[in-house]
């Protein structure tokens, strides 16, 4: 027997074709409630999509464990090899709205929210190493570069490299967004990176600086410009297609989940500032330590419960894994879980994609939609300190105290910063072919801004490299030339 459709409440509908009227012509009844509730609900349909990082796709799967970091972490994710832990992922773009079409170029954000039995663990991070900024007071203009002119409601090209122009410290992201790596093919093909420095903390109470990578284990893959120009015109969800295909046939992506680690002695004397959010740790003196597995093996059944209000912050930390004086970090620990209390609502940890897998136990109270009630563990327990059986504060948790110190002021982020040594680096790498395209793509990211604005960004291009500011000039001549041949 098919299951019988009713209302929110529970009651039975005889009809769902035809509204109560009046007589066949009309007026509508206020009566039908049965109306009242399936107009008021489609008002409501949306949340309010992400101001950044609006489009995504993700999956559930397992981190596995294969190698022992006990010596650096004693969170409970790492405590064994062959441990599996479930989690869900979240991929997105950064600037286009939610009908963004997905191969555009841009950073993508890499989220991976593990369960784990001490709490969720969030890694909210890209697939980029460092973003365009050190300093989180330049992220809401920032992102206003790359949003719509207030008036034209279009995006600005002149906005973009205006803000570059006077931010050099952003031209090592830039290179990258501008690079093969800008424009991956798919999720599948392109790493994780936690990005900022986090701590790592052993049994012994002692921390270790900790960057977070993910590598693909499918291989890295891009479109040119002109190929996903062409992929856009055949599908705006080319992203959607790629993930939520593999996994239906069977093809589960794979990250190899890597640390570099620096101890707070080589903190003090690493030659820069290994909290800066613009700069990678050289490989070469911070080599890769092996991990564990991320293997995506399910697609979510409903998009909207599991992926568009799965609410990923780094705030989401567990014992053994810690923050740093990153102040970018230290201003997302804020704004993300901000971001979800506005767009989901104040109890959005309670849905079940947020929900921890193990024992949650605070006295925050009531509130739109607690539908969890009291989760003090005691009846008479709703204040702190109590001695009714309330959950109690567990002091074995404290982290190891971080001795920093320094006189309170607005110390300018630019001063006595290399921002040119690491993108060179970068640039070096690149073969003849990829340099070749990442002039191209940045000469037609510039096309129609001001030479003036221009001429400002190349000054900085010559000081990575003379040959990055040539090479970008030259593919701008040649651009000129095509345009002015097809007149
Ligand atoms: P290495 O030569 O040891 O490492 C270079 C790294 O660059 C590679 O391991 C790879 O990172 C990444 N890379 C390789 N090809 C590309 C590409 N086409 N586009 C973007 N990244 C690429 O040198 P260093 O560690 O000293 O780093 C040199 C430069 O490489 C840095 O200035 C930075 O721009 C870039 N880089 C460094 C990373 C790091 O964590 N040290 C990470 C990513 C980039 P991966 O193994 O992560 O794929």
């Amino acid at each position: 027997m098919a299951k019988k459709m009713t209302t929110t409440a529970g009651n039975p509908i005889a009809d769902n074709q035809n509204s109560k009227t009046a007589g066949p012509r009309g007026g509508l009844m206020l009566e039908d409630y049965q109306l009242l509730e399936k107009l008021a609900h489609q008002n409501r349909e949306r949340v309010p999509e992400r101001v950044v990082h609006a489009k995504g796709w993700g999956a559930h799967g397992t981190l596995t464990i294969t190698h022992d970091i006990t010596k650096y972490s004693k969170a409970a994710i790492f405590s064994e090899v062959g441990k599996a832990t479930p989690m869900i992922s979240r991929f997105s773009t950064v600037a286009g709205e939610m009908g963004a079409a997905d191969n555009e170029r841009d950073v993508r954000g890499f989220a991976f929210k593990f369960y784990t039995e001490e709490g969720n663990w969030d890694m909210v991070g890209n697939n980029t190493p460092v973003f365009f900024l050190r300093d989180p007071y330049k992220f809401p203009d920032f992102i206003h570069t790359q949003k719509r002119h207030p008036k034209t409601n279009m995006r600005s090209g002149t906005a973009m490299w205006d803000y570059w122009s006077q931010s050099p410290e952003a031209l090592h992201q830039v290179t990258i967004l501008m690079s093969d790596r800008g424009c991956p093919k798919t999720p599948m093909h392109m790493n994780g990176y936690g990005s900022h420095t986090f701590s790592l903390i052993n049994a012994e109470g002692v921390r270790h600086w900790v960057k977070f990578h993910f590598k693909t284990r499918q291989g890295h893959d891009f479109y040119t410009n002109a190929e996903s120009a062409a992929k856009i015109g055949q599908t705006r969800e080319g992203y959607q297609e790629a993930l939520f295909g593999a996994i239906e046939d069977g093809m589960f992506p794979k990250w190899d989940m890597k640390i570099q680690v620096m101890t707070e002695e080589e903190a003090e004397a690493a030659p820069f500032n290994p909290f800066d959010l613009t700069k990678v740790w050289p490989h070469a003196d911070y080599p890769m330590i092996d991990v564990g597995v991320v293997e995506l093996n399910r697609n979510p059944e409903n998009y909207f419960a599991e992926i568009e209000t799965c609410a990923y912050s780094p705030s989401n930390v567990v014992p053994g894994i810690g923050f740093s004086p990153d102040k970018v970090l230290q201003a997302r620990i804020f704004s993300y879980a901000d971001a979800h209390r506005y767009r989901i609502g104040t109890h959005y940890e309670q849905l079940p994609v947020n929900q921890p897998k193990c024992p949650v136990h605070h006295y925050h109270k009531d509130g739109a939609m607690n539908f969890m009630g009291q989760l003090t563990g005691a009846t008479d327990a709703y204040y702190e300190p109590n001695t009714m059986g309330g959950a109690e504060e567990q002091p074995s948790y404290a982290e190891p105290a971080l001795a920093i110190s320094g006189d309170m002021d607005r110390f300018n982020h630019r001063d006595g910063n290399d921002d040119y040594s690491q993108p060179r680096a970068l640039h070096d790498l690149f073969s003849s072919d990829q340099r070749a395209r990442l002039y191209m793509n940045t000469a037609e990211a510039m096309h129609g801004v001001d030479d003036v604005i221009i001429n400002r960004v190349l000054t900085h291009y010559d000081l990575i490299s003379e040959e990055y500011g040539n090479g970008i000039r030259a593919a701008r001549a040649e651009l000129a030339g095509a345009s002015q041949a097809a007149q």
